[in-house]
């Protein structure tokens, strides 16, 4: 078997599965699999695969042709350029949350202390640490095996002064911050069965559920954060599509100045953020 037998039998196998990126999944688990790049793939065709890659192989293609996430058979996921652990007890990081940080980073000066809220695999937190200087951060999420993550993806990123709070919200936050960060729960409840397999059978429950009209972490975290907040704070959340108006209602009614939305590349509201 070579390169070029190997994706075409994966692609195979994930257009039968109806898998949505099927080229693109079997190039990925490709490169997974032998340790090598798009490059090599592209440039060398004929190269054969021993025996144990090509079982690897098979073994991946089959797992991912049962719609779990490619992260979850890679075990990481890239953000900001950085490259995160996750497991099935983390949100996957999303390419449209790479906003929140880039927005957040415009804001954000040297020596600030930074809280986020829900924080998950870390990857919000971590990227905004690594990219500035002499920063704080605390990291809070209900979930310990969460939190288990982003300990080792601030390990393996060296991140420093990050703490990781277990708690339901802002229940073991003390304290006060320069900037507030968070990509909480938003999805209804009721949407989340028409969700892809990928996400709401693999991804946990409790990272998706906003309960039922989807903003019920962003009541809390919005009202919670005038405590936290010290006086011209500002708090970052992202958002559905769906939830400019609201979210942005909610600060304002919680008394946050210029309050921004903010929409993502595709054309639809994705952040919004406000002064304290
Ligand atoms: N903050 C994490 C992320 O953006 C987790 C978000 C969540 O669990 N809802 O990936």
């Amino acid at each position: 078997m070579n390169y070029r037998e190997c994706y075409l039998y994966g692609k195979e196998k994930f257009i039968q599965a109806e898998i949505a990126e099927a080229e693109l999944d079997a190039r990925l688990l490709l490169e997974y699999v032998c340790g090598t790049d798009r490059t090599t793939l592209f440039a060398h065709p004929d190269r054969e695969v021993s025996d144990a890659e090509y079982e690897r192989y098979v073994n991946c293609i089959a797992k991912r042709a049962q719609h779990i996430p490619l992260q979850h058979i890679t075990g990481v996921q890239e953000f900001m350029g950085l490259e995160f652990y996750v497991n099935k007890d983390v949100l996957v990081p999303r390419q449209d949350t790479e906003l929140l940080v880039e927005e957040a980073m415009i804001h954000l000066h040297d020596g600030m202390r930074i809280l986020d809220m829900c924080t998950g695999s870390g990857c919000i937190l971590c990227s905004l640490l690594h990219y500035s200087n002499h920063c704080e951060g605390v990291g809070a999420d209900l979930s310990e095996k969460a939190l288990a993550i982003a300990q080792k993806n601030a390990e393996k990123l060296q991140t420093e002064k990050v703490t990781f709070l277990q708690g339901d919200l802002f229940e073991n936050v003390t304290g006060s911050f320069d900037m507030i960060v968070s990509n909480p729960p938003y999805i209804r409840s009721d949407v989340i069965p028409t969700l892809m397999v990928e996400v709401k059978e693999h991804e946990p429950y409790m990272a998706l559920d906003g309960k039922e009209d989807g903003l019920y972490f962003y009541r809390k975290i919005i009202s919670g954060s005038r405590e936290y907040l010290k006086k011209g704070g500002m708090l970052f959340l992202e958002i559905g599509y769906d939830q400019g108006e609201a979210v942005s209602s909610l600060m304002k009614e919680n008394g946050f100045r210029d309050v921004c939305v903010k929409k993502d590349y595709s054309g639809f509201d994705r952040i919004v953020y406000g002064e304290l």
